[in-house]
């Protein structure tokens, strides 16, 4: 038989434990990068980007632009899902003829978002011939990778600069690692090998969209391009490279920077990744605007990926869009899906009120709701929200204690526990941010 064994050790705390040497850990993002601000105006729209300008979230339509009808209408979802700014494609002559229709038709509505045009191979043909797609675009967005080959190129993108001062358009340069400048590349490739101690072929590609993005902003400034309009940005689809690339960019100039996970993917890899790479880069102050370039399933909504956008600023403190929604992940003690239920409809309640309640309800995006499971945790966690609600788990009574700003204010019981907490959530907006009439 063995002897028992008996702990006796003291429970008191250390005198001196490693932390106390140790210099305090920074709380929080590192401040913005300081950089130039351009704008980006259509009509009632003034969009600042750079500068001290919050994190802007743009977005892409998916629909072809020559159909004027549904572009429109997906600018306008895009638009009310709190896109800041959405790119169109302008690939076609019917598309530059579409793009003033488009424009007129959102002006209807009263959906005053800047339109971006994006331009590859006959962007210089394209704004040339038609003049008004010209004037009633807001930025255009210029690939130097698809501006032209051979002698073909200077003039090409210079053609374009020449309409974006003359219709004082801001424009983003924007590089993609698929489009790389390869005569550029080649060049870069050449020095690099007759170097003693040559870089490897990846850092070789980093340095060719970085100077693919600089040579191209300093050839535009040359040409009479207020440097104050101009944005950058170098995609690539792979998280670590986005990072070091956007790293060595942010240092090496003072334009405002567009960040995207180029093709970043469907579903839940397609947001981890965009996710992982931003998150690294907008923590170091890297990052001016932001597109989530995700490959929607059959059938999602478009707006999904300014949605991720905005979650993706919110989660990390940077701004504020929509009442967040805390909900605990649920397990053994909650046997039905009455908590994931009514967490997944406040949500949805919450997103759908806001384009109305950013106007009514000013600071009402800065609410927090929990809806928690059980009573281990959900007490404790809707006492720290603005309002919470701890649903009865397994074997526990059937009531919902609600909580408003850390109290208790209600027991709420019966079938209709959902729609009595939607109407307290709404009583609450009114008294707490009701300042303003629609
Ligand atoms: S709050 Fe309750 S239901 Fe939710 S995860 Fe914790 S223990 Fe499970």
């Amino acid at each position: 038989m063995g002897q028992p064994l008996i702990f006796n050790t003291p429970m008191t705390a250390p005198k001196e434990t490693m932390s106390n040497c140790l210099p305090p850990l920074p709380l929080g993002p590192s401040p913005k990068r300081a950089s130039r601000q351009s704008e980006v105006v259509w009509e009632s729209a003034r969009i600042t980007v750079g500068g001290n300008a919050p994190v802007r979230v743009q977005s892409m339509t998916n629909t072809d632009t020559e159909d004027a009808i549904a572009t429109a209408i997906q600018v306008k979802e895009l638009a009310r899902a709190g896109s800041e700014m959405v790119r169109i494609t302008v690939n076609t002559p019917a598309a530059a003829a579409a793009v003033p229709y488009i424009r007129e038709q959102l002006d209807k509505m009263g959906v005053y978002v800047p339109l971006i045009g994006d331009f590859h191979y006959n962007g210089h043909t394209l704004l040339k011939e038609h003049p008004e797609c010209a004037r009633t675009l807001s930025k255009y967005r210029i690939n130097p990778g698809n501006v032209g080959k051979g002698a073909k190129r200077d003039p090409q993108f210079a053609q374009m600069i020449e309409a974006a001062c003359e219709y004082r358009k801001p424009i983003r340069i924007g590089v993609n690692w698929g489009s790389l400048d390869q005569e550029l590349l080649a060049s870069i490739m050449d020095v690099n090998a007759a170097l003693p101690s040559p870089k490897s072929a990846q850092e070789v590609m980093i340095e060719a969209l970085i100077q693919s993005a600089l040579q191209s902003a300093e050839k535009a400034e040359e040409l009479g391009m207020d440097p104050n309009q101009i944005t950058l940005s170098c995609k690539v689809s792979n998280v670590q490279d986005l990072v070091a690339v956007y790293r060595d960019l942010a240092r090496r100039c003072d334009y405002p920077l567009h960040l995207g996970l180029t093709e970043a993917g469907m579903g839940s890899k397609g947001i981890v990744a965009s996710t992982a790479a931003l998150a690294i880069l907008l923590q170091e102050g890297i990052g001016d605007t932001i597109r989530i370039s995700l490959t929607p399933d059959p059938g999602a909504p478009r707006e999904n990926e300014v949605i991720v956008g905005q979650e993706i600023l919110q989660t990390m403190g940077l701004r504020n869009f929509t009442p967040m929604v805390i909900a605990c992940p649920g397990c053994g003690r909650t046997t039905s899906t009455t908590f994931q239920e009514l967490a997944a409809n406040i949500q949805s309640y919450l997103r759908q009120q806001m384009p109305v309640w950013k106007k009514t309800h000013p600071g009402v995006e800065e609410m927090n709701v929990a809806v928690m499971g059980c009573i281990v945790n959900g007490p404790g966690e809707s006492k720290h929200a603005n309002i919470g609600i701890s649903l009865p788990g397994t074997g526990e009574t059937p009531a919902a204690p609600v909580f408003v700003d850390g109290v208790k204010v209600k027991t709420l019981r019966g079938e209709s526990i959902a729609q009595d907490f939607q109407v307290i959530v709404e009583e609450y907006v009114k008294t707490r941010y009701g300042s303003t009439q629609a």
